[in-house]
């Protein structure tokens, strides 16, 4: 007999907007959660077939003796050229979508997460069956980025909110919006949308 698949829930949310701490609150529930841009990074270096395709596109100085990846080099090479971005997500976003399906599937919750901060933009909520968007205002997220990151400047977070999908389109198109402000309590909105999804699972 197969096992019936548990439903796939994406947690997306614009930088700093609290996805990650969001997310915490759900594993506390005993929901596992997929940090999807960790995962990325994990398989840039290990996955062997992610590996080949980069060094194939954007050559092998994207690696670094060890086997690590050259960061300073795709930094300079490709994270400054929309072409090239373009491209290396063509490769790394479908390795991440199989990683995902194949640890969802050896979970038994009735429900997961996959927490990323593209979702709509790449268009992997077409896989998911339901997403949840963590909305906070821009000049909330701008102070708690510039608290928790030392090396990034307001101009850095700026350039990052540039390229993600403005918050007020991803809450049109969420199933459910959290509301992280100051004067909201991020633990009962959790509850219920954990409810609601047990209810659906
Ligand atoms: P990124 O996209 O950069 O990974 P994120 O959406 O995962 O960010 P978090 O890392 O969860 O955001 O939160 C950003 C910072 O704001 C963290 O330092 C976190 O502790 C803090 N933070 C998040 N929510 C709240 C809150 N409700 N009250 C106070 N601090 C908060």
């Amino acid at each position: 007999m197969s096992r019936k698949h548990p439903l796939l829930v994406g947690l997306t949310g614009g930088i700093g907007s609290g996805k990650s701490t969001t997310a915490k609150i759900f594993q506390i529930l005993g929901i596992p959660c997929y940090f999807a841009d960790d995962r990325a990074k994990w398989l840039m270096a290990n996955d062997p077939k992610l590996v080949e395709s980069i060094k194939a596109s954007f050559g092998t100085e994207s690696y670094l003796e060890d086997g690590a990846v050259n960061r300073v080099y795709l930094g300079e090479t490709v994270f400054s050229d929309p072409e090239k971005v373009k491209k290396i997500n063509s490769l790394v976003h479908p390795a991440v979508a199989k990683d995902f399906n194949s640890w969802a599937e050896n979970q038994t919750s009735p429900y997961v997460l996959k927490e990323a901060a593209l979702i709509f933009e790449t268009g992997s909520h077409k896989d998911l069956d339901q997403v949840i968007n963590v909305s906070s205002p821009i000049k909330v997220r701008i102070s708690r980025v510039l608290m928790r990151d030392n090396h990034r400047s307001i101009e850095q977070v700026h350039q990052i909110i540039d390229q993600q999908m403005p918050d007020e389109n991803k809450n049109e198109l969420a199933d459910f919006v959290i509301k992280n402000v100051d004067n909201k309590l991020l633990i009962p909105q959790v509850l219920k949308i954990h409810e609601a999804l047990l209810a659906k699972s």
